[in-house]
């Protein structure tokens, strides 16, 4: 319907119809308001409701225990790469990073400018390092790495075990496309224009003894203890956003909750990934099976990288578009977020295996 296209894009990236279609019945008349949400004060009655119910939601899908903060920041994860190291530790602190991938190798190049980095593990792009190789530093404020690094595809399948140290993952890209034991974690922060929104609100989850501890220089937007005590209105917070965001956690109770979508995006990923491997070689995916993420799947043409420019061209002009992969690694990505459906990546597929018999 609307004459959608299926977007493969890494983010923003797709959102569910009926998310957009409510958006757009409460577009010029929010609740009989008489005003859209982007017109309201963030100090009324009804934002306040709007944000006390997504959070609300959130807190129910992901079990987010009570002595657990969700703050809806401002300047994306980039500016969480920065936020960490001023929260959680002093200078001179040394901070320990697991890279993966490039938003972990960025998280941790910025965490530079705050502490002493200690590079735990390199990974080579294709797998998550074997934890026995993992140098963790017994003094660390903090072990950070990303859950589902974007651009490579790799995926941790369970958190790292870093013992008593204060765990805190990127989950940008595959936020609420699993269950996820928060009491594992310090802290969990995500960008949402991937898999819960527009652009524009970054959430944090962050334990309460790790609030409070800021560095004096700390920007005040960026100190969890002021986003806290004043509920993420400190200033005026990116109401609109917000409220889509809230919209599709509703969507996902209704869905189910966070087991349910998992299954729906195991079931999407494994469509992708069987698609790849009974190309005989045709296509191939860089990550090892191990890793490979249930969220951006990344496939190359080996025997004919011209083939690829090809593909991406061709998939457009059947409505499947953003298929290329990061300028940095070349080939195809084609990412799945939980609002991608079934049927999208299943016409992925079958063009897949036409385009390969197509080009043999
Ligand atoms: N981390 C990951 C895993 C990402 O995928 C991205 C965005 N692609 C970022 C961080 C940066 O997010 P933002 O653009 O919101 O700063």
């Amino acid at each position: 319907p609307y004459g959608r296209v299926f977007n493969f894009s890494a983010g923003p990236a797709v959102l569910p119809v009926e998310v957009l279609e409510q958006a757009q019945a409460d577009l010029l008349n929010w609740q009989g308001s008489g005003m859209s949400v982007m017109e309201m004060s963030h100090r009324g009655k009804e934002f306040q409701s709007i944000i006390d119910g997504a959070e609300a939601d959130l807190r129910a899908l992901l079990a987010i225990p009570d002595n657990y903060q969700v703050l809806f920041m401002q300047g994306g994860a980039s500016s969480q790469f920065s936020a960490i190291p001023l929260n959680l530790s002093a200078e001179g602190d040394t901070l320990d990073y697991i890279v993966t991938g490039s938003w972990s190798k960025k998280a941790a190049g910025e965490a530079k400018k705050y502490g002493k980095v200690n590079v735990v593990a390199t990974g080579d792009n294709k797998s998550v390092p074997d934890p026995s190789s993992w140098k963790l530093s017994p003094d660390a404020k903090y072990v950070h790495y990303c859950d589902n690094e974007t651009i490579q595809g790799v995926e941790f399948k369970a958190p790292p075990v870093v013992g008593d140290k204060v765990l805190v993952a990127d989950m940008s890209s595959n936020f609420c496309s699993k269950p996820v034991d928060v009491s594992k974690y310090g802290l969990i922060y995500a960008g949402a224009q991937k898999n819960i929104g527009p652009a524009g609100v970054t959430i944090v989850i962050v334990r309460d003894d790790l609030i409070g501890n800021s560095r004096p220089s700390t920007p005040v937007m960026l100190d969890y203890k002021v986003q806290a005590d004043d509920k993420s209105m400190y200033n005026t917070p990116p109401c609109w956003a917000i409220y889509m965001c809230g919209l599709v956690f509703a969507k996902m109770r209704r869905d189910g909750g966070l087991a349910a979508v998992q299954q729906a995006n195991e079931k999407k990923a494994k469509v992708l990934y069987d698609a790849i491997a009974g190309s005989n070689g045709f296509y191939s995916s860089p990550v090892d099976a191990a890793a490979r993420s249930m969220m951006n799947v990344p496939f190359t043409i080996p025997a004919n990288a011209d083939l690829e420019k090809e593909f991406v061209s061709q998939a457009a002009k059947h409505s499947m578009i953003q298929l290329k992969g990061h300028r940095s690694v070349g080939g195809m990505r084609a990412s799945i977020y939980n609002s991608m459906p079934l049927d999208g990546v299943q016409q992925l597929a079958n063009f897949m295996k036409e385009f390969a018999v197509n080009s043999a």
